[in-house]
């Protein structure tokens, strides 16, 4: 954070202060609702009596994002674009490295101000921008409850270890007051950079087609990036899904979850505002919805913030290495190729319709992830093959992945924040999931026919 901090000498500079607008660099939170980053550049800018500019770099380059990922982020900045020039606030959006972008702009900005993501290519562009920049750069943390530094100092073992830090604050950090949009006077900076038209939401297609992306993933029906959907699907499932949370939420077949993962993974919604919709509702609220929300998600961003490795095999805890090192010559019940898997082509009905779930509708029931990794595991030659596998497929396919929830779910099924179980086959001590225990749970039958009738 040095970088960060020795910036802070600009904010009294007179040459510094004389420039043109103060820059607000949005990239995890693509949204103007409960987005603290914008609230703080607005102050920013009124108090400096500058004109506000906020700016998104669109890469093309993004690791394994594909036309699907392109198609649901263009989705919500068309509605994000809308929304900032309701408050008559300048938006560039440049099919552009986001630092070049920064580089270019901040040289006539008096402050930038940038939201925080958790992952490497997301720390790192941070840092070179912090080096760049020639005026003050703050980060601004809004796409978590309790921020992670103050949750923790180190990489927790397990969600036990993080609950017992967090619960006795979520409830005070989730309920301080998100700043009200100040108001802005109408001011547009004139600035020598190519922007991109986004009002048109017919164009965002031909906008993908031209962008040098994998176009071979496409976008899927059944989810439409932006604040307004995510909003939308948030109302839905406090009035319908989640009277029935706690009993339904793990049954594929009942589909009884609040699908905003796309949406909190793109910065869409603010988990502050899911956290406060469901005490709204009911302040008493026991379905065990805001410990994945909080508890669950905030170990995921744990995990990745604390452990650079966050991202392989080598992530693992000890145990889990060991023991599925000492298993690793075990013969597997089968062995799939990359292709067969990608197919859905296994001996598994269950964990074809999961797969194909994925592939067609980018998402796949929580459950169902679980399960459909420590599959993956049993069926390839090696640990490290599955878990690369497991992770590449999860990046690719779902609208969700790349996120660090994605990350900690497939350490997950490897050992991470779990505790040796009996010791089988393949599995060594880490925790086994079978067929039979699926059906034993829930009617997977049904669930079968519902991808196969909605995925298609
Ligand atoms: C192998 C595997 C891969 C996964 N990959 C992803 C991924 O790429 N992206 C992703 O967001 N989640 C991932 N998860 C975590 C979890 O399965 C999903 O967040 C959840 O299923 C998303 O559906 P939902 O929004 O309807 O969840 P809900 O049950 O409605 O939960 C609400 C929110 O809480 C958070 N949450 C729920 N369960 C978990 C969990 N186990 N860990 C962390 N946060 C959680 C999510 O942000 C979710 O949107 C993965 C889990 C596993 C086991």
């Amino acid at each position: 954070m040095d970088a960060y901090e020795n910036r802070v000498q600009f904010l009294n500079d007179r040459e510094v202060l004389d420039k043109s607008y103060v820059l607000y660099w949005m990239q995890h939170s693509q949204r103007v609702e409960d987005n603290h980053a914008f609230e703080f550049a607005i102050t920013q800018a009124n108090i400096l009596k500058k004109p506000l500019l906020v700016c998104f770099g669109i890469t093309s380059t993004y690791p394994d994002a594909n036309a699907r990922h392109y198609a649901f982020m263009l989705e919500g900045l068309h509605g994000l674009a809308t929304s900032i020039r309701e408050k008559n606030v300048a938006f560039i959006i440049g099919l552009v490295e986001p630092i070049l972008a920064i580089k270019q702009l901040s040289d006539n900005a008096c402050m930038v101000v940038v939201d925080r993501g958790y992952l490497t290519i997301e720390r790192q562009w941070r840092t070179i921008v912090a080096e760049y920049v020639p005026c003050s750069m703050i980060q601004i943390e809004t796409d978590i409850v309790v921020p992670v530094e103050v949750a923790s100092i180190k990489q927790e073992y397990s969600a036990a270890t993080l609950r017992r830090k967090i619960s006795p604050i979520i409830d005070m950090y989730a309920q301080l007051p998100i700043p009200q949009i100040c108001e802005i006077e109408p001011s547009y900076p004139r600035v020598n950079f190519e922007t991109m038209d986004l009002s048109d939401r017919h164009r965002l297609e031909t906008i993908i087609h031209k962008l040098p992306i994998d176009h071979s993933i496409g976008k899927v029906d059944g989810f439409t990036g932006g604040t307004q959907h995510a909003n939308a699907l948030l109302d839905v499932f406090i009035e319908s899904i989640l009277p029935n949370y706690r009993t339904l939420k793990g049954d594929p077949s009942k589909n009884m979850t609040s699908k905003l993962s796309p949406y909190l993974h793109f910065g869409h919604i603010s988990p502050i505002r899911v956290y406060r919709a469901v005490k709204e509702h009911d302040p008493y609220d026991d379905s065990g919805f805001l410990e994945e929300l909080v508890v669950r998600r905030e170990l995921a961003i744990n995990f990745c913030y604390y452990n650079s490795r966050y991202d392989s095999y080598e992530a693992l805890p000890n145990w889990a290495k060991t023991t599925l090192d000492a298993h690793r010559y075990d013969t597997r019940p089968a062995y799939y190729s990359d292709k067969q898997l990608i197919e859905s082509q296994t001996e598994d009905p269950y964990w074809n319709a999961a797969q194909k779930q994925l592939v067609i509708c980018g998402f796949m029931h929580g459950y169902m992830r679980m399960y459909w990794a420590k599959k993956i595991l049993e069926w390839k030659e090696s640990p490290e093959q599955a878990y690369s596998l497991a992770l590449q497929l999860n990046n690719t396919y779902g609208l969700d992945g790349r996120d660090p929830n994605g990350y900690a779910g497939v350490a997950w099924c490897f050992g991470l924040h779990d505790r040796p179980w009996k010791e089988r086959s393949v599995f060594g001590n880490v925790r086994y999931m079978n067929d039979r225990g699926l059906e034993r749970k829930f009617k997977m039958a049904d669930y079968v026919e519902h991808i196969h009738e909605t995925c298609t």
